[in-house]
């Protein structure tokens, strides 16, 4: 038995087989090659088992998400047939006497370069494209594309760390815990897994021939051990099941109210990042979203989200909750969500560069096709659209001109729509200095703890090392005062307010919130039952 540990970021017992999940991107080697001919066999081999792979995703995608959806893999795969993309690729070979693999990735890379700087948008597009259709041959080439992340039994999954955009890929039903060598308790894994009430360590420090083996995560300990010795077995099988039975207890709160033993009450809504987790908010009774974080949109896709796509996923949330608020939150990629696609330039600090609504006001199309999106969706439920990243009043100004365009845009159509509330997230300490006049124009406020935490205390909130005491307080007294001044602007204003980072899920703090008077705490679905069970035995006098 092997016992290693690491930091618990969601706790819980999860016993089942280890998965070590290999990242994508593999440096490729430059190597010599004798046999020519055998080497440009490969390539072509390779090539053609690469597009029935693309052939498979296509007829799949087609059943599941319709033509336009599917249309990506029929592109992939002319690509895959493009003349001059073949041309280079034998070329080099035969010049170079090198092996398939080196000469695939080399020509994906001058065509990307190529196409992102083409002036028309559609074919610096292509870029993304050419990369990810390299990466494919690549990975037929060496054999590693059936690596992990679809397992057929529900597996542990053991990585260096997890891109948002591979975790999206993930079938949900097939993940039984997270461990992960890198990664900090507030980046996307963590988040995940605590969607998923499924244990997750990070910082553990593993071997790549754990795979397929035995293994018990224990996220209230914080150790993972690989095969395990019966008595160890046994005792945490236990764990297990208690566990399980306090999940059943704890479903005898649903459809309870919110309220204090003196009868103040208090919104528990969900956050969500897709359409398949609106599940977890019915089954654990949430009273809505209060933020659906809109970008993992853009994250699973391999090109921009069409307004069509992006209306059938709202309308649908919408719908399935039923009436109850559903807050989604516009594009907030950047910083750790990076999508190739938008071509961004590299950034020296991107958590504090190009990104969210920065974006959206530069690009205004993109802004506008998801604004549009929103509120054709709006008539299929109760939406309110919530931005990112504000620091000031004229962004907040912008935005709304913006929004006025769209809804007389629709006007104009005859396409009908309704008055939807919005508001700000109140994530950069400039939000909350200026909270007063930010009340002044919207609806609402939610508070992005992670971000606030981050840009307040200066900590990289994607740093482990950063992670603990001095650093990383979630109750330093900065963040407390802010939030305190964050309620009160709000209501005094006329806004409600909320939060929706991490630090609203955490049960030390509950009370300070609700003497604060914050209306409305967003948290993993996972958490609202604990935080009904909590509320309802506390009191304020
Ligand atoms: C936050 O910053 O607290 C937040 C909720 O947004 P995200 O974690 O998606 O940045
Ligand atoms: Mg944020």
């Amino acid at each position: 038995m092997i016992t290693e540990r690491g930091k618990s970021v969601y706790k819980g017992v999860a016993i089942g087989k280890i998965s070590v999940h290999k990242s994508g991107e593999q440096p490729v080697k430059r190597v010599h090659v004798e046999n020519i001919e055998a080497e440009k066999e490969r390539f072509y081999a390779a090539k053609t088992k690469a597009q029935e792979q693309l052939k498979g995703l296509y007829d799949k995608a087609l059943a599941e998400v319709g033509e336009a959806n599917a249309a990506i893999f029929e592109v992939h795969q002319m690509m895959l047939d493009d003349d001059d993309y073949i041309e280079s690729i034998i070329n080099m070979i035969e010049s170079q006497e090198i092996n398939a693999e080196y000469a695939v990735a080399s020509t994906g890379e001058n065509f990307a370069a190529m196409f992102a700087a083409m002036d028309d948008a559609y074919m610096k597009e292509r870029s993304a494209d050419v990369k990810d259709i390299s990466e494919r041959v690549i990975k037929v080439l060496t054999g590693a594309s059936d690596q992990s992340m679809t397992a057929d039994e529900p597996v542990i999954i053991v990585a260096d760390d997890l891109a948002p955009s591979e975790t999206i890929q993930l079938d949900k039903s097939k993940v039984l815990a997270f461990v992960t060598r890198h990664g900090s308790t507030n980046s996307h894994t963590a988040i995940l897994a605590r969607m998923m009430n499924i244990p997750a360590l990070i910082g553990v420090d593993y071997s790549d021939d754990w795979d397929g083996k035995l293994a018990i995560v224990d996220g209230f300990e914080g150790c993972i051990y690989v095969e395990p010795v019966k008595e160890i077995l046994d005792k945490k099988e236990a764990v297990r099941q208690e566990e399980l039975k306090k999940r059943e207890l704890l479903q005898t709160l649903k459809g309870k109210e919110n309220v204090t033993l003196d009868g103040q009450k208090i919104n528990l809504y969900a956050n969500i990042g897709s359409l398949s987790d609106v599940a977890s908010v019915l089954q654990n009774d949430a009273g809505g979203i209060g933020l659906f974080r809109s970008e993992f949109l853009y994250l699973e896709n391999s090109d921009y989200p069409t307004e069509e796509e992006q209306f059938q996923v709202y309308k649908q949330v919408a719908e399935n909750m039923g009436g109850k608020k559903v807050i989604i939150r516009t594009l907030d990629i950047g910083a750790d969500k990076q999508v190739d696609y938008f071509n961004m330039e590299h950034e020296e600090n991107p958590a504090l560069g190009y990104r969210a609504i920065r974006i959206c006001l530069d690009r205004v199309e993109i802004f506008k096709t998801q604004l549009r999106a929103l509120l054709r969706a709006s008539m299929f439920g109760n939406i309110s659209i919530m931005f990112p990243m504000i620091i000031s009043v004229e962004e907040v100004q912008d935005i709304k001109k913006i929004l006025e365009e769209v809804k007389a845009e629709l006007k104009e159509a005859s396409i009908p729509f309704k008055d939807v509330e919005i508001g700000v997230m109140i994530e950069t300490p400039a939000a909350v200095m200026i909270s007063d006049l930010l009340a002044k124009e919207v609806d609402f406020f939610s508070v992005g703890t992670n971000d606030l935490t981050q840009y307040t205390l200066a900590i990289d909130r994607q740093n482990p090392a950063l992670e603990s005491y001095p650093y990383f307080r979630v109750d330093h007294t900065a963040i407390m005062r802010m939030l305190k001044m964050i309620a009160d602007n709000g209501h005094a204003g006329g806004c409600w307010v909320g939060i929706c980072g991490e630090l609203g899920a955490n049960m030390d703090l509950l009370e300070d919130f609700l003497r604060m008077g914050y209306d409305e705490l967003s948290v993993s679905p996972t958490f609202i039952l604990p935080l009904r069970e909590k509320v309802r035995n506390t009191s304020l006098k």
